[in-house]
């Protein structure tokens, strides 16, 4: 009954224009059954005109749709995710809405929608967000971090400008953390070394001072005491003298690293100009040198005069460090289908297992007084391993106490 009273009203124009016409006919003399018959047929096609429907809803302009954050920050993802940076995407209230791969790897994943502090405890960060977040300024700070391991970043947030979000009343900011813990390492070796080439130029300096001062005063007419002194200051000169070479030589490496070396060069003659220059040190020590090689070529790819270099230091330890041995064995392996070997062995103390991985290290000394009373900068492994890094070969040390140390070259 309801609906077709609705009905009636939906109608109400068409059905009173037909009653009126209807009443017009009838008062100009038509007849009363066919006025009528008419006048029912037009309101019954009326009534069908249209199927019948339920209350229209009346409401106000249509409301905005909803705003979801993936679908406005969805043309962003796609950048995020490929970046190896970890990054967020946060919203006013600094709840997480996206997080990329990287961040995932950093700092595990975020529950859907979580506050930053879930994860990120830091006060320093989650003020700097509240700041930004208040302010729309971009801002950073450096944030260390100890666990797991230790690792220094840049965490930077700015608002994202995103027309899309701005229609929708909303805001978000992207969180961006830079990770300069290689820099700072770089940073941290590069003043140690500043540190220690000072400290080592300093000894002998402060060692030449006092007996130029000593000369001009006390032993002023002593020619023997100066005569001794000069003896001295003359080793503490060629010490100084030795450092510097031994830098300029590690600097000169550094600055051709990434060039691999192109001359083909036969170990066999090489190893033995190398053992003949040192016969007079091992003469010396009282150190025999033998070799142990083939007969035909060996050749490997690189550089002569660096490869010279490598096996005189390598030979001059030996015969330093293992003089108690009294005997220095060099040998060349060439196994068709293995890497070409060199080898030099010594039969004297060895070195204790805790200081093998340092050894070339710059400046790094089992015993700092056993090296400089033979003569050594502490920079020999370091300039080795610069060459063999430069040459694509692998040094490998084994030692026993006791029993001796070999050094291995494999190319
Ligand atoms: P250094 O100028 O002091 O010889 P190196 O870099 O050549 O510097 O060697 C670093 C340290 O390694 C040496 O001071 C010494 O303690 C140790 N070392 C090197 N070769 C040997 C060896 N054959 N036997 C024992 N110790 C060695």
């Amino acid at each position: 009954m309801k609906k077709l009273a609705l009905r009636l009203r939906q109608e109400a124009v068409i059905l009173v224009l037909a009653v009126l016409i209807a009443v017009l006919a009838w008062i100009e003399g038509a007849n009363v059954a066919v006025v009528l018959a008419i006048l029912a047929v037009v309101a019954v096609a009326a009534l069908l005109r249209s199927p019948l429907v339920g209350p229209v809803k009346v409401s106000a302009a249509p409301e905005p749709p909803a705003a979801d954050p993936h679908s406005v920050l969805q043309p962003m993802v796609a950048p995020l995710a490929a970046l190896d940076m970890p990054l967020l995407v946060v919203d006013q209230d600094a709840a997480v809405v996206y997080q990329n791969p990287a961040s995932e790897r950093a700092m595990d994943s975020f529950p859907p929608g979580a506050h930053l502090s879930a994860k990120l405890r830091s006060p320093g960060i989650l003020d700097m967000v509240r700041e930004t977040i208040a302010t729309r300024v971009p801002n950073q700070i450096e944030h260390s971090e100890r666990l797991p391991s230790e690792r220094v970043y840049i965490v930077r947030i700015s608002p994202i400008d995103l027309p899309s979000a701005n229609a929708t009343g909303q805001s978000f900011f992207l969180l961006s953390f830079r990770d300069i813990s290689e820099l700072r390492h770089i940073d941290r070796m590069r003043s140690d070394f500043v540190a220690n080439a000072s400290h080592e130029l300093r000894t002998p300096l402060a060692s030449l001072r006092g007996f130029i001062e000593t000369i001009q005063g006390p032993a002023r007419n002593d020619p023997k005491a100066q005569e001794r002194f000069l003896a001295i200051m003359f080793d503490q000169a060629t010490r100084m003298s030795r450092l510097v070479d031994d830098l300029l030589s590690l600097s000169r490496l550094e600055l051709k690293s990434h060039i691999a070396p192109d001359q083909k060069v036969d170990l066999v003659p090489l190893l033995g100009h190398v053992r003949d220059s040192l016969l007079p040190l091992a003469g010396d020590l009282d150190v025999t040198i033998t070799l142990d090689m083939p007969q035909s070529k060996v050749e490997v790819t690189g550089d002569r005069d660096e490869l010279v270099q490598v096996f005189e230091n390598l030979m001059e330890n030996a015969c330093k460090y293992g003089q108690e041995g009294k005997r220095v064995d060099v040998s060349l392996r060439n196994v068709p289908g293995q890497a070409v070997e060199v080898t030099v062995s010594d039969s004297g103390g060895g070195i204790p297992a805790e200081h093998v991985p340092r050894l070339t290290e710059r400046f790094y000394r089992v015993s700092v007084e056993n090296s400089r009373s033979k003569k050594g900068t502490g920079l020999g492994l370091a300039i080795v391993k610069h060459i063999l890094t430069r040459h694509r070969a692998r040094l490998i040390v084994k030692s026993e106490v006791g029993r001796g140390t070999d050094f291995t070259v494999r190319f």
